[in-house]
């Protein structure tokens, strides 16, 4: 903790319980502040004329959770300009428009401009109010002050202090009033620990985290104290939270939150929570009225399509912005060696080096056993030509911001979630599987569901076991069972979304280590995505074994796993890996030298189909069925023998 003293000076407001207000704000106690008077909205026809006195009813705006600015494909046409229309069309309301966070990030265009084009947007709505939300802290927590002093509107950040400055995180501010057509407004911002625990650019240890009951409770109380007659909590926290903090605090009035990317209106408590959908699509319209027995919440839900034109000022105001995103996506990621193939023809019905490319990546990224994609994640449907390759060419093939995960898989869902990916084939459907860490062969005049031959499945260099559990990286939409991976619905996640990067981020990523690994790139830090690809360590073990005893000397140096090898061929002989050695997924290597090998391999660019996924053949059959006779006499002749029984003419190559 550092020094109160000169950490009270640097806050926005005091501490609690003294409310204060932060200097955006109107502030008159009791009467309607200038800013709110009908006299001055645009139309003051429907708004009654209160002279300083309390209107019967007032209406809120209330949006969260917005990242695309760019309109959409399809309806709702959505963007940045036309939902400002969309706000302004209910001007004559003269409303208080409320933003419950997440806005910097993510979007492609952020990743570009760190959320700068948000600024005049956020301005240009008129926000009155708002809650961080979590990815408000993508690019760290210096970007997310900067941008904080550039809005015009006050930022609450209600129970979570920053440690060195004893003030709210990120330059928020505990409480805010508001004088609103003579309704005393009070303010509180309350966000949940589990998001603030994950994030990337914030040290846990340096931030105090209160419960939002309790600090909800406090603030409330001592809001409704200094006069307020109506309390909301701003919030970026999933439902379940929500809703304890309705059952708990009996002094907030109305719960508008965020996180959640849905449309929902709850009533918990006597209380309303509400969640207002997501990206520009759509925003609430509240009427509050005082009644009698308390004050009515109505709810009108704003689709933002067609029928809305796009603001001309703020289209203006983004364009500059497109411009940037246009000019990055002309820079040099780097330079392929092959021809890479992401024709649906190709990723739809069998293994691709685009694929494998993709999958290599999230594998090391995420550190798993086995990664699964399904191919319709790749877009581009060309080839893509060897040489230079931009960004341009990066978003073609990933425009969507797909977040990974990390699910614990037994081999039984593991063989159902690749069967279901080779189900529809021929038919170019987007479940084709792409993978890394797995091989497989499969039948495709078998019935859909039982098309994969069972004893041919590899992890690593291991066949599969049913009962054994893996780390399967794969996206948050397989995780969610669409494409039919619905057996990967119930997995245990090991790591969520936001401790995983997105997959466009793990690609950028394996280019910039190249970069730094070749040398070229002006920060050479050790910290950087691994350049090694743990199906390439699996082939390096491999080809070390290889190595007649005799050639590798006494210290018997090997690449081998945190259990000894010895017994990992010890419970494979006995026909099943033991689960011990499946939880080992991390390799120790010990002989650096191969280790920097293969990063250079890496640098040369050159994925290729090396027979991860292969069709059944005749042939295929035959040899797999020598080659499954042959590990049951010895494991360990098995084990010598090349990893690549199914395309013979490949030997296990670290290159790829
Ligand atoms: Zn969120």
């Amino acid at each position: 903790m550092g020094n109160s003293a000169s950490r009270n000076r640097l806050c926005r407001n005091k501490e609690i319980p003294t409310l204060i207000t932060s200097s955006k704000l109107i502030s008159s106690p009791v009467m309607v502040s200038a800013e709110s008077s009908p006299e001055t909205s645009s139309n003051g026809s429907t708004t009654p004329v209160h002279n300083g006195f309390r209107t019967p009813s007032i209406t809120i705006l209330h949006f969260n959770d917005v990242y695309n600015v760019e309109e959409q494909a399809t309806e709702p046409k959505a963007g940045a300009a036309r939902f400002k229309t969309a706000l302004r069309s209910l001007a004559d309301k003269d409303p208080l428009i409320l933003f419950s966070g997440d806005i910097l990030a993510p979007s492609i265009m952020s990743s570009f401009t760190k959320g700068e084009q948000m600024v005049p947007v956020m301005n240009q709505f008129g926000i009155h109010c708002a809650v961080f939300g979590n990815h408000d802290f993508d690019f760290g927590l210096e970007r997310l002050v900067d941008v904080v002093e550039r809005t015009h509107f006050p930022w609450l950040m209600s129970n979570v202090e920053d440690n060195e400055t004893g003030c709210p995180l990120a330059g928020g501010i505990l409480t805010h009033t508001m004088n609103w057509h003579g309704w005393k407004i009070g303010l509180v911002g309350l966000v949940e620990k589990e998001w603030l625990e994950t994030l990337a650019t914030i040290n846990a240890d340096e931030v105090t985290f209160t419960d939002y009951v309790d600090r909800g409770r406090e603030l409330a109380s001592s809001l409704k104290k200094e006069g307020c007659d109506y309390v909301i909590a701003l919030t970026h926290m999933r439902t379940p939270n929500d809703i304890r903090l309705a059952e708990n605090v009996e002094e907030i009035d109305l719960i508008l939150g965020g996180h959640d990317h849905v449309y929902e209106e709850l009533k918990v408590n006597g209380k309303t929570i509400l969640k207002s959908g997501t990206d520009f699509r759509e925003f609430s319209a509240l009427t509050l009225t005082q009644q009698s027995k308390g004050v009515n919440v109505d709810i009108k839900k704003v689709v933002v399509d067609s029928a809305f034109e796009p603001d001309a000022e703020l289209k203006e105001a983004l364009s500059k912005y497109e411009e940037i995103v246009g000019k990055k996506m002309e820079e040099d990621l780097g330079s392929f060696s092959v021809d890479l193939d992401g024709r649906f023809s190709s990723i739809r019905t069998s293994e691709t080096n685009l694929g494998n490319f993709v999958c290599d990546i999230m594998l090391a990224s995420c550190n798993g056993d086995v990664a699964l994609l399904n191919s319709g994640t790749l877009r581009s449907d060309r080839i893509h030509p060897k040489g230079e390759f931009k960004m341009r060419d990066l978003m073609t093939i990933l425009p969507m911001l797909d977040p990974l995960l990390v699910l614990e898989v037994t081999g039984e869902k593991l063989l159902a979630a690749l069967e279901n990916g080779v189900s529809q084939y021929p038919k170019l459907e987007g479940r084709f599987p792409q993978v890394a860490g797995v091989q497989f062969v499969f039948d495709p005049n078998g019935e859909p569901g039982s098309r994969v031959v069972r004893d041919s499945v590899k992890i690593g260099d291991e066949y599969l076991d049913l009962t054994s559990t893996y780390r399967m990286v794969t996206k948050a939409y397989m995780k969610d069972g669409r494409d039919g991976y619905n057996m990967l619905v119930d997995c245990p996640i090991l790591q969520d979304e936001e401790q995983c990067p997105m997959l466009s981020t793990a690609v950028q990523n394996h280019f910039t280590a190249i970069q730094s690994h070749l040398g070229k790139s002006r920060r050479n830090s050790i910290h950087r995505q691994s350049l090694v690809l743990l199906s390439r360590r699996h082939s390096l073990i491999r080809q070390d074994d290889e190595v007649p005893p005799s050639a590798r000397g006494s210290g018997h140096a090997r690449l081998g796993r945190s259990v000894s090898t010895d017994s990992a061929l010890s419970t494979a002989s006995s026909g099943s890996v033991s689960s011990a050695c499946s939880k080992r997924s991390r390799w120790s290597l010990s002989r650096q030298e191969s280790f920097h090998e293969l990063e250079d391999l890496a640098c040369k660019l050159a994925p290729k189909v090396e027979g991860r996924i292969v069709l059944a053949t005749d042939e295929v059959l035959e040899e797999l069925s020598m080659k499954r006779a042959m590990h049951s006499v010895s494991v360990i002749e098995e084990e010598d023998e090349p990893i690549t029984p199914l395309s013979p003419k490949n030997k296990p190559n670290p290159l790829t």
